[in-house]
């Protein structure tokens, strides 16, 4: 999911007037060249959860730089819907949907026929760095950009850099009592993926480093569904994942400090489908053309 306006103080997620233009123009370019749809636009309502919400929320529609992110005036109802919304809610645009897993195939699809896609698990004392090049097995290139999510704090050209891995799970429930193309945003984000499915997530951990749902995993997930919404549904799977969490929470980007021919791409978080398009481009152009990175994002302020 995409959403322009986060937190319980409803602020605009960091770059956003930046990050957006960008990723429109970005996932409409891979969609075009993948020929499958990959983003989805769907409005997403936000639940108002208490009398404050509701004032935070006009305060920030008072704000001009909110405009092209609330559209409405006053707080409004999902009709039809067993939702919990005793104060209403309201609609927030440019919220997306990118269907990741449709990204992934399509995309590994085309670098298989290209040629230039090949599945395994890297090996890093298989990196020799000569003086212009590095060699990988049979491969020569001028550079290796490393983009290995909170595996990269296992990286020896990487070890130092503040990423640590938070556990995420979600659930996929079927209900034919919820909307079809709206985001619902409450204890938990409701998110529809079509045919009668939908997201719904999510948990964050620190402590637990591994890939398995757990029993309190969903109960939590459930209680919070509980709390939203009223109706009908089951549970079609549960899925986890870790997120690759920066320490101050930005991306991180840039050179190894123990060489200029290796890079990384990483600390991409809770957003990694809004920072991505914009920072991997920033990246290429540090690579391939020298331009400079933004400091808040450079790996360097952490050398
Ligand atoms: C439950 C949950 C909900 C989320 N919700 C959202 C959301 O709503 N919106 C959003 O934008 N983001 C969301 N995210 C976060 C988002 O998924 C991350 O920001 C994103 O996955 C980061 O992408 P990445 O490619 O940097 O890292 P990853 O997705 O972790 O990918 C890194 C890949 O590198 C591979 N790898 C690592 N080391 C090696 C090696 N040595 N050899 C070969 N392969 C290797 C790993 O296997 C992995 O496939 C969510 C994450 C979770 C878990």
């Amino acid at each position: 999911m995409i959403n322009p306006i986060t937190g319980r103080k409803y602020v605009k997620t960091w770059q956003a007037d930046t990050l957006w233009p960008f990723l429109e123009k970005h996932y409409a370019w891979l969609e075009k060249g993948l020929s499958e749809p990959i983003i989805h636009a769907h409005p997403l309502f936000k639940v108002l959860p208490d009398i404050d919400s509701l004032n935070t929320w006009q305060m920030r529609l008072g704000n001009p730089a909110y405009h092209k992110y609330l559209q409405d005036k006053q707080p409004s109802s999902l009709q039809g819907i067993n939702l919990v919304q005793p104060y209403g809610g309201f609609y927030i645009d440019k919220a997306y949907r990118v269907d990741g897993p449709a990204l992934l195939d399509a995309s590994v699809r085309r670098w298989v026929n290209k040629g230039c896609y090949h599945k395994e698990v890297f090996d890093v004392s298989n990196l020799t760095l000569d003086k212009d090049s590095i060699r990988y097995r049979s491969l020569r290139a001028k550079h290796i950009i490393f983009c290995q999510g909170h595996a990269i704090s296992s990286n020896p050209f990487f070890r130092d850099i503040p990423v640590r891995a938070n556990k995420g799970e979600a659930l996929i429930i079927e209900s034919k009592s919820l909307p079809r193309d709206i985001i619902i945003g409450h204890q938990v984000n409701i998110v529809p993926l079509g045919n009668d499915r939908y997201w719904v997530g999510s948990t964050y951990a620190w402590e637990d480093e591994t890939i398995d749902p757990t029993a309190t995993g969903k109960e939590g997930l459930l209680d919070r569904l509980a709390r939203s919404f009223q109706g009908e549904y089951r549970v079609l799977d549960h899925l986890a994942g870790l997120r690759p969490a920066s320490k101050d929470r930005r991306p991180i980007i840039g050179w190894s400090p123990k060489s200029s021919q290796v890079a990384c791409l990483a600390g991409m978080g809770t957003k990694g489908y809004s920072l991505s398009p914009y920072f991997a481009d920033m990246l290429l152009d540090a690579v391939i053309n020298q331009k400079d990175i933004l400091p808040e994002v450079n790996l360097m302020r952490f050398a």
